[in-house]
């Protein structure tokens, strides 16, 4: 960083990888992405494709939810990568991976996280961010038990990812039918 004149820095060309499953992308992503934004001259959400975890949307799918939020952010590059994330941070001149951090449950895996990914690349730091006040609650789990269960989850995600959840929930066309709108 480097410091103009009193009361305002500027950067200097550096990136920032956001990784993570983002099943579904969350106002809370977001968040952490634009205030990431005000530190990083680029951040790179990087999407995990870890079967693993058994997603619910495809990394295709989400790789177009989050795309479409940030089709008109030109310093946010959205991206994939399978395996380790040291070896796709390698293949980048990011410098940091961000992270956002909630409750005190989220830190103790984060911190192994943190603490591994720094032993398999000593000059890799990780950078957290706390919640905002408005989105300490909101997990992509969540989001999806809540969705799953017809509960409204606008205001917390995109309107497209809204949109997804209900198509993957069947939720519109069970509704549809149920008052004969198809009729
Ligand atoms: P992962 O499966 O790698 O934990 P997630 O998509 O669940 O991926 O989360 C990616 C990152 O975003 C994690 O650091 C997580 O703590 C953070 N995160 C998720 N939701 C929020 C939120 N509401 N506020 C702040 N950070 C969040």
């Amino acid at each position: 960083m480097v410091q103009k004149k009193e009361g305002e820095v500027k950067d200097v060309g550096k990136v920032a990888i956001y990784p993570g499953s983002f099943d579904p992308i969350t106002y809370g992503h977001i968040d952490i992405v634009e205030r990431g934004l005000e530190i990083f001259n680029k951040v790179i959400i990087a999407i995990a494709e870890n079967e693993e975890k058994r997603p619910l949307f495809s990394v295709e799918e989400r790789l177009q939810m989050v795309k479409t939020f940030f089709k008109d952010t030109t310093n946010v590059i959205v991206d994939s990568f399978k395996g380790l994330l040291v070896d796709y941070v390698a293949k980048t001149n990011a410098i940091v991976i961000l992270r956002g951090l909630r409750a005190t449950s989220d830190f103790e895996y984060e911190f192994h996280m943190a603490s591994m990914n720094r032993s398999l690349n000593t000059h890799l730091d990780t950078l957290f961010m706390m919640t905002s006040k408005d989105y300490f609650f909101v997990s992509s789990r969540t989001i999806k038990e809540v969705a799953k269960l017809g509960g409204g989850v606008e205001g917390l995600v995109p309107d497209l990812v809204v949109r997804r959840l209900k198509e993957k929930f069947k939720l519109p066309v069970a509704k549809k039918k149920q008052i004969g709108w198809d009729d």
